[in-house]
């Protein structure tokens, strides 16, 4: 038995995975802010490239990858699979336990899936300067190292809180070529109205998309881009759950559970939709499971209803699961996962009972986190042990119920630029958050109004 599953090259995926195309319930359309109606590829013009614009909106099953993506995605693609077995040791259970290592990646995420044709398409189209915004600074870091391969200009708008608690990965951006601003800033109409309300604002994925966005419509030949919750970035990462169900095959195995982590829910897409599709298709049975931090539960405890992507309303309402854009996250250490809403595809499976939430307090993560370290060797992101916990409970469910399951979880990232956060954990400096319902309900109540 192999511990690592290697594919080849020359088997490499070379289209996308669209699953609107298998989907009975198609997700709702977004709406245009202002006059609430559908909205029309023209609309969103101003903000993305056209390319991508129609990728979000394609009924395609299929999407060719372009062959200088291909080539890119050479650099460090295919991943490996992995057999956890050093995990099932210690935790005794029958369980076959298989991650896909997204850590591999120069930048060390699943984000450079997404960033390397979002530039390639902008550049195809002449555009001149990105704008973004990041949490942690992984979807910056990849944008970065994107837009330096194809020649464009970057802003990147960081969530205060990560600019000043990790400044590794500002410095990695700027290796890369970007101009890195801590958000809320002074520059833009959104970040001056929240300073003015709020000087110590700490920032969030929400106040930056708004900073972002701002910027691309008074820009000159500069789009905006997006490193989640949208349709085009999960179609982008199926191509990590298309190598991984060849390589489950490889390894003569079906996985009964798919699980990743959920931010705005491109990993997980990534990970979970090549193998729903066959349940979709072929009604197989297999269990998907979003693993969202307790502090920020916007699957199991969020609203189904348009909100907005940002905290100000400059994006397109969308139809989806959410805490409401005036959500406050609180800072824990999983940047990536500190978002109000979920994307409108996984929303609309969420719906329609087709994929499970687990909610993960702060402590577990970190405990899991620590003993897949320790097992495996590999430090994770703070943001991939959610998916890690969520595993080990699966895992520990089978030992107590005798069976054998194939659990199947995307390490989204490793933590390396993410010590800090560990330090904390380790010297008992790290606490949960209890969100109640009546905080919950302060920034969900007003949703329906909104349409
Ligand atoms: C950004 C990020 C996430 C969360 O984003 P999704 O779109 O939900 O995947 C998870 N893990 C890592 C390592 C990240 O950088």
């Amino acid at each position: 038995m192999s511990k690592k599953i290697f594919l080849n090259e020359s088997d490499a995926p070379k289209q996308w995975y669209n699953i609107t195309a298998d989907m009975v319930n198609k997700p709702l359309p977004p709406l245009h802010p202002a006059t609430k109606k559908p909205l029309t590829p023209e609309d969103l013009e101003p903000i993305f490239a056209k390319e991508l614009i129609k990728q979000e909106m394609t009924s395609e099953r299929w999407i060719d990858i372009p062959d200088e993506v291909l080539e890119l995605y050479k650099i460090w693609r295919p991943t490996p699979l992995v057999r956890a077995t050093a995990l099932e040791k210690a935790l005794d259970t029958p369980a076959h336990i298989y991650f896909k290592n997204e850590g591999t990646s120069p930048i060390g995420s699943h984000k450079l899936n997404s960033a390397l044709p979002q530039a390639y398409y902008n550049k195809m189209q002449g555009i001149k300067r990105l704008t973004t915004e990041t949490g942690a600074g992984q979807w910056g870091a990849a944008l970065s190292f994107a837009s330096s391969v194809f020649g464009l200009d970057l802003n990147v708008y960081m969530v205060k809180v990560s600019y000043e608690q990790k400044p590794y990965r500002r410095m990695m951006m700027q290796t890369w070529g970007a101009n890195v601003i801590p958000s809320p800033s002074n520059l833009t109409d959104a970040g001056r109205s929240i300073l003015a309300k709020d000087p110590n604002n700490s920032g969030s994925l929400g106040i930056a998309i708004s900073e972002a966005v701002e910027m691309a419509l008074k820009g000159e030949q500069t789009r905006y881009t997006l490193g989640s919750v949208l349709n085009h970035v999960s179609l982008h990462q199926t191509i990590i759950g298309l190598e991984a169900e060849k390589q489950m095959e490889m390894a003569g195995e079906y996985p009964d559970i798919v699980i990743a982590c959920f931010g705005g829910g491109s990993n997980f897409a990534g990970v979970s939709f090549p193998f729903l599709r066959h349940k979709l298709v072929d009604g197989k049975e297999i269990r998907v499971i979003a693993a969202e931090p307790a502090s920020t539960p916007k699957l199991s405890r969020g609203k189904f209803e348009y909100d907005f992507g940002d905290t100000v309303g400059l994006t397109p309402l969308l139809p989806m699961y959410t805490l409401g854009h005036d959500f406050q996250p609180a800072d824990i250490h999983a940047g990536g996962l500190r978002y109000h809403g979920a994307g409108t595809i996984v929303s609309q499976l969420r719906k329609d009972g087709l994929v499970e939430v687990q909610d993960i307090p702060q402590l577990e993560t970190f405990e899991a986190g620590k003993l897949f370290a320790n097992t495996e060797g590999i430090i994770p992101a703070p943001e991939s042990t959610h998916a890690i916990a969520s595993a080990i409970r699966e895992a520990k469910k089978a030992k107590e119920e005798g069976v054998k399951k194939t659990i199947l979880f995307n390490l989204s990232g490793h933590g390396l630029i993410d010590m800090t956060a560990y330090d904390q954990f380790l010297n008992g400096k790290m606490q949960n958050y209890d969100l109640t319902d009546e905080e919950i309900a302060k920034t969900t109540d007003t949703l329906e109004k909104l349409v």
